[in-house]
């Protein structure tokens, strides 16, 4: 059976050009990029070089890249370094946050909130875009870092980081006239790095967070940017590593993996945007001509060009998923990390989607090797799982269930 993948945004393939750029760091060239031999030597020129392809794609600074383990590693990193850099502020910080981020910022914040600091989660509208006045309004003289993701990795709506970047500096303008540490921001771009063009010099982000295996390089290996000047304070200690920032001998496959991910984005960021678009929208026109009490989940047009998050009322995901899985079909139900989780998803449900929707959602999420083709054949597919599926009593009876439960947008926040 021929299988179709739709759930490039819990990881991707490795690109064959990628691959091939790995594979000598794992032969011949398995030298320490610290030892002061030739192979070291061989293996510090990969490292760099690797940092001076990632920097390129967001017009940064080589030396404001921090190679970590991943997206998660980098938004610990980010939020647990920038309150501990905080001067006066490493016990007692503000932080602000919203609602619908990956559970690598959430459980980061629930984390230093129990350690006492304060957290405000902001919500979300309809489309899982937060509002910039509540941003504004929730800033005060002891908010130290705002970490806003740049998509959604569920919905893929697009957050008005410019807006956020400008809010930011005006507030950093004031606290610098009362001499007043100035604010950070953090963002967790891990979906948003090789699939939108990010430029760090248009854009006055201090910390962004991004992850090789979402842009067809390999996993276990991210990286932290870190604008020069930032206050960050490293939280894996041991060697010299990453000028201190982070310790432990490089991933140097995964780190040439993701240079070269990122030189391949550069190059084809436009023509994949293209593509991209072009298939996500055939799947939606396709899915919500031919099945009834169908809903885009997310924002129609501020969306990442590969993301179709849908909701099927009277209808469990996960048996929607088993169905199309048995026909070829890999989507996903939410985020890769939560399921096996029978909760709705908090990102939905903080976007204010019912429970018995949120419950029966799905997301499709498209990358480089996906053909029209295959699109065609899911929206042959689909209406028929979604009629064999559908059990309307089974929906009202979760309707009801629901309504007597907590709104899970709040509680746990
Ligand atoms: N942040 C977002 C928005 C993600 O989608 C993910 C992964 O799904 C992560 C962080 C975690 O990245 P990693 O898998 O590299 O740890």
């Amino acid at each position: 059976m021929k299988r179709i993948y739709l759930d490039h945004n819990a990881t991707t393939p490795i690109h064959p050009q990628v691959l091939k750029a790995m594979l000598p760091m794992l032969k011949e060239n398995f030298g320490n990029p610290s030892s002061i031999h030739w192979f070291g030597q061989q293996a510090h020129h990969a490292l760099e070089n690797a940092r001076e392809q990632v920097a390129s794609l967001l017009n940064a600074q080589p030396a404001e890249i921090f190679f970590t383990s991943g997206g998660t590693e980098a938004d610990n990193l980010a939020i647990k370094g920038g309150i501990a850099a905080a001067p006066g502020k490493t016990r007692s910080g503000h932080i602000i946050t919203s609602q619908i981020e990956h559970n690598a910022v959430l459980k980061t914040c629930r984390y230093l909130e129990k350690q006492g600091h304060a957290v405000t989660y902001l919500p979300v509208d309809k489309y899982g875009v937060i509002k910039l006045d509540e941003l504004g309004k929730a800033i005060n003289d002891n908010t130290v870092l705002i970490s806003i993701m740049f998509a959604n990795n569920e919905t893929g709506s697009i957050q008005p980081v410019e807006n956020i970047c400008e809010l930011v500096a005006a507030v950093n303008k004031q606290r610098a006239a009362k001499n007043i540490k100035p604010l950070v921001f953090h963002t967790d771009a891990v979906q948003a790095v090789g699939k939108l063009p990010i430029d760090l010099q248009k854009l006055e982000i201090d910390l962004l967070s991004l992850s090789a295996h979402k842009i067809n390089g390999s996993k276990g290996v991210g990286a932290l940017y870190i604008r020069k000047g930032a206050l960050i304070k490293p939280q894996i200690l041991g060697g010299h590593h990453e000028k201190n920032m982070r310790a432990g001998t490089e991933n140097m496959p995964g780190i040439v993996a993701l240079g070269e991910a990122c030189e391949i984005a550069k190059k084809t960021l436009q023509k994949e945007i293209k593509h991209l678009t072009k298939l996500r929208d055939i799947l939606w026109s396709g899915i919500s001509k031919n099945i009834e009490y169908v809903q885009l989940n997310g924002h129609s047009e501020k969306r990442l060009p590969n993301t179709l998050n849908v909701s099927f009322e009277f209808i469990e995901g996960e048996s929607l998923l088993l169905n199309l899985d048995l026909k070829g079909i890999a989507a996903s139900t939410g985020s890769a990390c939560t399921s096996g989780s029978t909760e709705p998803s908090h990102v939905l449900s903080a976007m204010g989607v019912e429970p018995v929707k949120a419950q029966g959602s799905l997301r499709f999420s498209l990358g480089l090797n996906n053909t029209e083709e295959e699109i065609k054949y899911v929206i042959k597919t689909l209406p028929e799982i979604v009629n064999n599926c559908s059990s309307e009593p089974l929906g009202t009876l979760l309707n009801n269930i629901y309504e007597f439960l907590p709104d899970p947008s709040t509680a746990g926040f």
